[in-house]
């Protein structure tokens, strides 16, 4: 006898679940790629991208993982010996930051740890001490896929503006892009990377990287983009193929155009308000089941934590057990520990991460966190009553 047979959820933080509208717009013959519709449907989705991220600049799509993103955005603003800041709160910034050594850029790091957010008095002190100006970019995820913190954009921007220093802020949103509140222009952000396959509900295989006026500037001087990475003809294609720097990602293209217009009819701060509503539900959950045993938020304060990503700590090897045991017997994939691991727990078999990003719904979050407490009773976890309940009310309340 298995419980797992029905449709399986994929609650990881990225892919994330696929809409049946994005699957179905993509399920065609090979478009014409010289005129017609797609030529039309990239057209719409610039600008709707830009919705999305809530700027008036530009934005430059490639066909890539948000790693080659990470690339193409560094690549654009920076030189070979150039100086930049990287802010980590897990591990992401740390992975741009090392695209960026690779590139010759030379990073100083500071790393807020695995549960906190960047203190904005410590990059402000950190500029203050760049009295010639030499660092030229500032690195930061908004959140952290691994460890699940969330940083608060708005206030790293006034840190840096009170440092009087002028440092592009560039911001990693791959996990959050659609899901946590951002707002590209009204937070000052120069840079922002993102890619299809999270808050946008699309293949991974497309990313895309923003960047305003200063920015563009900034490019003028930038001698470490290649031809690829460029993002000049990107956002001024003359010929249809240099949108792409070649043949158009035809089928991503399709699954795109779909998710935006869900992303569309819904509205951006309805989508943002539903991510927020189901994460407090999975927080509510997991507060209650950690009033007795190993379970545990690894970010304390709300205010801090992801609207699209829950990392737990679930205690040593049960987060193992508990992936597998909802895989085998419930039908659900939870992610992986990553960025967790101690001396103690070298692979990170103590945490695990639930994905609630894109399309998801009250349902869906409800059914994980039942067959989460269905593994906590199977493999006598303790936990404290009354997860399942604590989550509904909040549901009941949004
Ligand atoms: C997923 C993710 C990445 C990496 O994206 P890939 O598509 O796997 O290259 C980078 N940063 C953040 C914050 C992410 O969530």
């Amino acid at each position: 006898m298995s419980l797992s047979r029905g449709s399986h959820y994929l609650a990881i933080p990225g892919p994330s679940v696929m809409p049946d509208e994005v699957l179905r717009a993509m399920h065609r013959p090979a478009p014409n790629i010289y005129t017609g519709e797609l030529h039309e449907i990239v057209d719409t989705i610039l600008p709707d991208l830009k919705r999305v991220a809530q700027t008036e600049g530009d934005v430059a799509v490639y066909i890539c993982n948000g790693h080659g993103a990470w690339e193409a955005a560094l690549s654009n603003v920076l030189s070979r010996g150039d100086k930049a800041l990287a802010l980590a709160t897990g591990i992401f910034t740390h992975g741009w930051a090392t695209v960026a050594e690779r590139l010759g850029v030379q990073v100083e790091r500071r790393d807020f740890g695995r549960s906190s957010p960047i203190d904005p008095e410590v990059v402000e002190a950190a500029l203050r001490a760049d009295t010639k100006h030499e660092i030229r970019a500032v690195l930061a995820a908004h959140v952290d896929t691994a460890t699940s913190v969330r940083n608060d954009i708005a206030a790293l921007r006034a840190a840096i503006d009170r440092a009087g220093h002028p440092a592009l802020l560039m911001v990693d949103c791959i996990a959050s892009l659609a899901v946590d509140a951002f707002r590209m222009d009204e937070w000052g952000v120069d840079v922002m990377v993102a890619a299809s396959q999270k808050g946008l509900m699309t293949p991974p295989g497309v990313a895309f990287v923003f960047f305003n006026q200063k920015a563009a500037k900034a490019r003028a001087q930038a001698d470490l983009a290649t031809h690829y990475w460029d993002w000049k003809p990107r956002v001024a294609a003359e010929e249809f193929y240099q949108y792409f720097c070649g043949t158009a990602p035809t089928h991503h293209l399709y699954g795109l155009r779909a998710a935006l217009d869900l992303l569309h009819d819904e509205g951006m701060e309805a989508a943002w308000a539903r991510h927020a509503a189901l994460a407090g539900a999975v927080w509510a959950a997991f507060d209650a089941w950690g009033a007795a045993g190993p379970l545990r938020l690894n970010v304390a304060d709300p205010a801090h934590r992801s609207h699209a990503v829950t990392t737990v700590h679930a205690g040593r090897d049960n987060g193992t057990r508990l992936r597998n045991w909802v895989s085998q017997h419930a039908g659900v994939t939870l992610g992986i520990g990553l960025g967790m691991a101690t001396e103690e727990d070298p692979a990170a078999d103590g945490h695990f991460r639930l994905g609630h990003m894109g399309y998801v719904n009250a349902q869906m979050v409800m059914g994980a966190l039942g067959t989460v407490d269905a593994g906590l009773k199977a493999l006598g976890i303790p936990h404290g009553a009354g997860g399942l309940e604590a989550a509904s009310a909040v549901l009941a309340r949004a």
